[in-house]
C-alpha cells in the first residue's frame, strides 16, 4: 500500500498551524513509518511480561517498533502491495470478503492468516518471525481509515484536494499530510496516547475482531475522510483537519492495544 498516515498532536499542532498558515509544505513520514512505529511502541506497553520476554528470546526483538516497517520494505520485492489495504465497493458500508477480497490478498485476510501462522505449532521459526513482523505492520494498516477506502478512487488516491494552495490527493493527506512527529518524540507521544486510554475503552477495543476493525476503518473513511463538503470543493477546512487528527489518534491507540492483545493471546 502507499496508503499511510499518522498524527501528531498537542505540542506539534502549533507547528502544523504555523505550517498551514505560512503555506509550508506539510509532509512527514508516511503512516508506514512514524505511525507504524507508534503502534509498535503502544503495543510494547500492553504486552504481558512473559510475552515480551518470549518475543525477545525467540525472535531477538526488543521493541515491536523496530520491526513495524519491515513489511513496507519488502512489499515491492515480493509484489505484496495489495496486502496492505482492502478496497471496498463504493457505496458499501462494510467489508465483505467474497466481494472485496476474494483472493485473500488484502490486509484483513492477511491479519487473519498471520495471526494463525504465529501460533501454529507446524510453523517454522522463520515463518513465525515473519508472521510477527507482518502483524505488527498490518494491524496498523488495518486501522488507517483509507486502507478501507473505495476501490473506485483507489482509497482516495484519485481524489485531488488542496491544502493551502498546494495540490495533493486525499490518500496522501491521510498518509502523511496532517501532522509530523519527530522521531525523538515518538516514544513520548506513544506514552501520552497510552495514558489517555481508559480501562473501559481498552476492554471494549479488545472484545472486537479483525472484521470489526476493518468496518470501523470503513466507517471513519466514509464519515470523516470522504467528507461531502471536501469532496465537492476539494479544499480542506480547519474542522476537517481537526477531525482527521482525532480519528487518527484514536486509530493509533486502538491498533496498539489490539496488536498487544492479539500477541498476548497468540504467544502466551
Ligand atoms: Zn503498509
Amino acid at each position: 500500500m502507499n496508503q499511510t498516515s499518522r498524527i501528531k498532536w498537542s505540542d506539534k499542532i502549533i507547528w502544523l498551524v504555523f505550517s498551514l498558515a505560512l503555506g509550508w509544505p506539510v509532509h512527514g513520514s508516511a503512516w508506514g513509518l512514524e505511525a507504524h512505529r507508534i503502534v509498535g511502541l503502544l503495543a510494547d506497553q500492553h504486552l504481558l511480561p512473559e510475552v515480551r520476554k518470549r518475543i525477545k528470546q525467540n525472535f531477538n526483538i526488543t521493541s515491536l517498533a523496530n520491526v513495524a516497517n519491515w513489511a513496507d520494505r519488502v512489499k515491492d520485492k515480493r509484489s505484496q502491495g495489495p496486502w496492505h489495504y482492502a478496497n471496498v465497493l463504493k457505496g458499501e458500508m462494510t467489508y465483505v470478503q467474497a466481494r472485496d477480497c476474494a483472493d485473500g490478498k488484502c490486509v484483513v485476510e492477511k491479519v487473519r492468516e498471520f495471526s494463525e501462522a504465529l501460533s501454529k505449532s507446524t510453523s517454522s521459526h522463520q515463518d513465525q518471525l515473519e508472521a510477527l513482523k507482518y502483524l505488527v505492520h498490518f494491524v496498523g494498516d488495518l486501522h488507517q481509515p483509507l486502507h478501507l477506502g473505495n476501490r473506485k478512487d483507489r482509497g482516495g488516491n484519485k481524489i485531488q484536494v488542496k491544502l493551502r494552495g498546494r495540490k495533493t490527493n486525499l490518500h496522501a493527506l491521510w498518509d502523511s499530510g496532517f501532522v509530523n512527529i519527530d522521531d525523538d518524540n515518538l516514544l513520548q507521544y506513544a506514552r501520552r496516547l497510552a495514558r489517555r486510554v481508559l480501562p473501559t475503552d481498552h476492554l471494549e477495543w479488545v472484545r472486537s475482531d479483525i472484521v470489526d476493525w476493518a468496518n470501523e476503518s470503513r466507517k471513519h473513511a466514509l464519515i470523516s475522510a470522504y467528507d461531502k463538503e471536501i469532496m465537492s470543493t476539494g479544499v480542506l477546512t480547519k474542522a476537517y483537519i481537526q477531525r482527521a487528527r482525532e480519528v487518527i489518534e484514536l486509530r493509533l491507540s486502538q491498533a496498539g492495544v489490539r496488536l498487544a492483545h492479539l500477541l498476548n493471546s497468540r504467544l502466551n
